[in-house]
């Protein structure tokens, strides 16, 4: 009987089913679990050396903890490549399984570290410069702030002050929670900093459960009452305020991220994170942005549109432009203009601008008397003429149509249809439950 555990399992809540007749198992030549190692790569138990590289180096890239893996996992995956691409290993391995290389038979299977065996296999840290601190080190979260700015913000540039308390480093004690600079042992993990919780799921079936302890956090180490560190009360690290001035760069876009590398919260054995500023622009009551374009709506008189225009518009610096329309030019409504260089800057090329379009509405007369039609046709263009004689006109029927909200009538009706569907499927659901209840 052998254990197995399911490949795609949750990283650190690894669930185990274990025959439970395992335990009771005294017979002498005992095999442990000789294919749990297989199962962590992925790979069958005929998988060449090959094979196990490549399962090794795919798996160990997307679970480094550098970017955010778990680190149990990748602990995990370092032993099983480890026990497995050495062949006498693989051959105890395979023989009597895992508990005889931890009982020394093959010099253990938790000889190394598992960053030395990634850093062997790539030759150094893959992910750049994060590292550098020590491979040992986790690296610590970012903090994501979202940060509203104005378009005007945007168009012009500014720098925000911020202030923002983190944790850093306790001077005190360096980091070590202590006077003495000691540690204890957590009796809780052992050290581990994982605990690890059984619960009997079947009569032959056990859940293994691992979670960080509750005791020392997960750190594995506690201090004793009398040793800890007074500024920091053993915790490590102490709040301390931070002024951070984020300078927005003219033409940056909602959404462009300003990062400050290590500013994020300090913690032992751990490369800070980031701080993050998510640039978010308010709307805008007049200009909306698309790129590097600025959008604007203007509305004409009739008048205006026919016989010309002039208006002044007030730009994102507060210039003032006046825009004014062609001679004899007319502007026919949903029309758009543009104005070169007016739009917004480009980032980190300020002295290049996108377009300011313009959008035209024209407001009509709703209506007009029988004098001002008769002065009209004098100057519009005359109206086409009819195809039919008078006499054939007369014998039309004649009508007057009546005003619409066309959209509105639209959305009744759609709405309508979409509730007669609807009770079509009510009624041929209760008929199916009908149907049920009858063959019971
Ligand atoms: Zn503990
Ligand atoms: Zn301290």
């Amino acid at each position: 009987m052998r254990a197995q555990t399911p490949t795609d399992s949750e990283p650190s809540n690894s669930l185990r089913y274990i025959n439970s007749t395992t335990k009771d198992s005294s017979l002498a030549p005992k095999k442990s679990d000789n294919t749990r190692y297989y199962d962590i790569l992925g790979v069958s138990k005929n998988a060449s050396q090959d094979d196990l590289k490549k399962a090794y180096k795919k798996a160990a890239i997307k679970n480094h903890p550098d970017k955010g893996g778990d680190p149990e996992k990748f602990k995990e995956l370092a032993q099983a490549y480890e026990v497995l691409s050495d062949p006498e290993k693989r051959e105890i391995y395979d023989q009597y399984g895992e508990d005889a290389l931890k009982e020394g038979m093959g010099g253990g299977a938790d000889g190394h570290d598992p960053f030395d065996i990634f850093q062997s296999f790539f030759g150094g840290n893959p992910f750049g410069g994060s590292s550098k601190g020590g491979r040992r080190q986790r690296r610590g979260e970012d903090i994501v702030h979202p940060l509203k700015v104005s378009l005007e913000d945007l168009y012009l540039g500014t720098t925000k002050k911020l202030s923002l308390s983190r944790n850093v480093i306790c001077s005190k004690c360096k980091g070590k929670g202590s006077k003495s600079g000691e540690s204890i042992q957590c009796a809780g993990c052992q050290g581990s900093g994982m605990k690890v919780t059984m619960r009997q799921l079947g009569p032959s079936m056990i859940q293994q459960m691992q979670q960080p302890c509750n005791d020392c956090k997960g750190t594995g180490e506690t201090i004793s009452d009398k040793d800890r560190c007074s500024a920091c009360k053993g915790e490590k690290v102490v709040p301390e305020k931070k002024v951070l001035e984020v300078v927005v760069e003219k033409g940056m876009q909602n959404g462009q991220r300003i990062t400050f590398p290590g500013a994020s919260d300090e913690a032992p054995d751990t490369i800070t994170g980031d701080i993050v500023f998510v640039l978010q622009q308010k709307e805008h009551p007049k200009f909306k942005r698309k790129g590097d374009d600025l959008f604007v709506e203007h509305n004409l008189s009739l008048t205006e549109a026919l016989c010309g225009f002039q208006f002044v518009l007030t730009h994102l610096d507060g210039r003032q432009l006046l825009i004014k329309s062609n001679p004899g030019e007319v502007v026919k409504p949903d029309s758009f203009k543009a104005i070169n260089d007016e739009g917004m800057p480009m980032y980190q090329r300020p002295f290049m601008k996108g377009k300011l379009y313009i959008h035209f509405t024209v407001d009509f007369p709703d209506y007009l008397s029988p004098e001002h039609v008769k002065a009209l046709e004098v100057v519009l263009p005359p109206k086409p003429l009819s195809p039919l004689s008078d006499m054939e006109l007369d014998e039309c029927e004649e009508t007057t149509p009546h005003n619409v909200n066309i959209e509105e009538e639209m959305r009744r009706k759609q709405q309508q249809a979409q509730a007669e569907a609807y009770e079509e499927d009510e009624d041929m659901q209760g008929g199916a439950q009908r149907v049920q209840c009858a063959q019971q």
